[in-house]
């Protein structure tokens, strides 16, 4: 048996042996891709790889689905069921891309350089290296905004990245465990069951309804002690939640939570965070303000972005981004104002549109047309340089027609080319689970709002996501997962 491993082994090893030799062609730029989101693999997806040396620089070697990240804290999909390994993204490409898992601490802008750090549990020899680049796309998003509010890092949970839902899901069912702890006082029971959600934009709203969803379709059934205790409770500094939905769909939100039962807490700024209990500003309906003590089990986090660190250095580095404040500043074809070369997508850069995983996937596809036609053009200038040449050598006048000939039509093709547009937006519409088997959308193709409950939005918000989901793989994976909840119910294990 071991010998016919190791036979296999061998042969795989020399089948991708030349594959893996990645040697940068000199005669071509260099490439560096930082991030594996929604900008950055969208970009990937639609580049033509045989223009360019690319290597791609994340901490995370996959892309993940994030609309469908809440329903991971509950058990409902199950997270391996919305990761796509990058290598499966890269092995689809027609020329070899790098990919280096490690994280990038530092871009050196004069120096065209990327520092990157190998920030994994096992480390080789080398952990720190740096990477040159020509050209930089920068896609590396945002991480989670706290305000510098004391005790959020230390005691709340997040909802970006894979480990955040996996957080999520332990810690509710170590709440409730605990909770029915042998001879636990009342008022603990109730502090422990107590789930508190911080932000009311469409994370903070999504996971809400997710997780009274959990209690409902199976937590009461399989633990009914907790039934009279477990509560949601949603805090939202503004006077109402989903601040980018119609007032329509607020109102539609805001009601159907009632009949769920999550309590909604609005004009409640959250200011300090303990282990057991956050501390808000109430504003009263008069106007008086009044400072809140509200103990909790679970606290989520979910108050928006903020900057990364690295992004915030490379800011320091270029003055035309001395006034920007919540991310890199781009022109209209997403470079980098005051750098040339650097391009940004996704969260990190700022545009007149909102941070979301639509705007950043469009952004990649537009640089990936922006890429492959700057090379195209390249091509293009370089024949007609060797046209000219050999025009300027033609011995008769008919093969000196010939070529002029060639080089009109060049000329044309060049025009033609170089006609690409600056980035443009296209909204397709907003799409919010609210829980209860309802979700709000807004649509603009259909130029107006549907704000419905019942089979047919929940249907239209499943097979929604379900054809937006990446791979064929995943959207497989996603429906058993939806299946297996609804004949089994969630796994409620640790
Ligand atoms: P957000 O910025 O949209 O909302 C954060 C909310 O937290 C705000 O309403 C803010 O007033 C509130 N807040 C801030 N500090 C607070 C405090 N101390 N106490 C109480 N409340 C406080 O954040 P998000 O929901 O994470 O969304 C981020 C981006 O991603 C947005 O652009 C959003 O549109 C997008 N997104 C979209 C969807 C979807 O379309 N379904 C889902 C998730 C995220």
């Amino acid at each position: 048996g071991l010998g016919l491993t190791g036979a296999m082994a061998y042969s795989i090893y020399e089948l991708r042996h030349p594959e893996e030799q990645f040697e940068p062609d000199p005669s071509k730029k260099t490439l560096v891709i930082l991030g594996t989101g929604w900008g950055s693999v969208s970009l990937l997806k639609k580049l033509d790889t045989e223009n360019y040396n690319v290597i791609v620089v994340s901490p995370r070697n996959y892309f993940l689905f994030t609309p469908l990240l809440p329903s991971c804290t509950t058990g409902l999909i199950e997270h391996r069921s919305i990761m796509e390994p990058i290598r499966n993204i890269l092995r689809q490409k027609k020329a070899t891309v790098k990919f280096f898992e490690a994280e990038a601490t530092k871009i050196d802008y004069e120096k065209r350089v990327v520092y990157i750090s190998d920030d994994s549990e096992i480390k080789g020899d080398i952990s720190h290296t740096e990477v040159p680049f020509d050209m930089l796309v920068i896609g590396v998003g945002a991480e989670n905004a706290t305000f510098g509010i004391p005790g959020v890092r230390e005691n709340s949970c997040f909802l970006k990245e894979v480990n955040d839902a996996q957080n999520i899901r332990k810690r509710v069912m170590d709440c409730v465990e605990t909770a029915m702890f042998k001879d636990q006082t009342p008022d603990e029971v109730k502090r422990l069951l107590h789930m508190v959600v911080v932000g009311g934009g469409p994370t903070g709203v999504e996971f809400a309804g997710e997780l009274q969803d959990f209690f409902n379709d199976d937590l009461k059934k399989w633990i009914p002690e907790i039934q009279d205790n477990f509560h949601v409770t949603l805090v939202e500094a503004l006077p109402n939640v989903l601040p980018m939905f119609s007032k329509q769909l607020i109102d539609y939100t805001e009601s159907t939570f009632k009949e769920e039962e999550i309590t909604i807490r609005t004009k409640t700024m959250v200011k300090n965070v303990t282990d057991k209990y956050i501390e808000a500003e109430v504003t009263n309906p008069d106007g008086s303000k009044a400072i809140e003590t509200i103990p909790y089990g679970l606290l989520v986090w979910a108050t928006g972005n903020a900057v990364r660190p690295v992004i915030r250095d490379l800011m320091g580095q270029i003055p035309a981004q001395k006034n920007s404040r919540r991310g890199l500043a781009v022109n209209e074809y997403l470079v980098v104002n005051g750098a040339e070369n650097i391009w940004a997508v996704g969260d990190c850069a700022i545009t007149n549109y909102a941070p979301t995983a639509q705007v950043a996937g469009q952004e990649g596809a537009f640089l990936a047309r922006l890429f492959n036609t700057m090379a195209k053009t390249d091509a293009i200038e370089k024949e007609l340089q060797h046209l000219s040449d050999n025009q300027s050598q033609a011995k008769s006048n008919d093969e000196r027609n010939e070529i002029l000939d060639e080089i009109r039509e060049r000329q044309k093709q060049l025009r033609r080319t170089k006609q690409i547009g600056p980035f443009q937006y296209s909204h397709q519409g907003s799409l919010a689970y609210i829980g209860k088997e309802r979700a709000v959308a807004d649509i603009s193709w259909l130029s107006g709002n549907i704000a419905s409950g019942g089979t047919l939005t929940y249907l239209f918000w499943r097979s929604a996501y379900l054809s937006m989901c990446f791979s064929s793989r995943n959207r497989v994976l996603v429906a058993v997962d939806w299946i297996k909840a609804r004949l089994f119910g969630r796994d409620v294990s640790r």
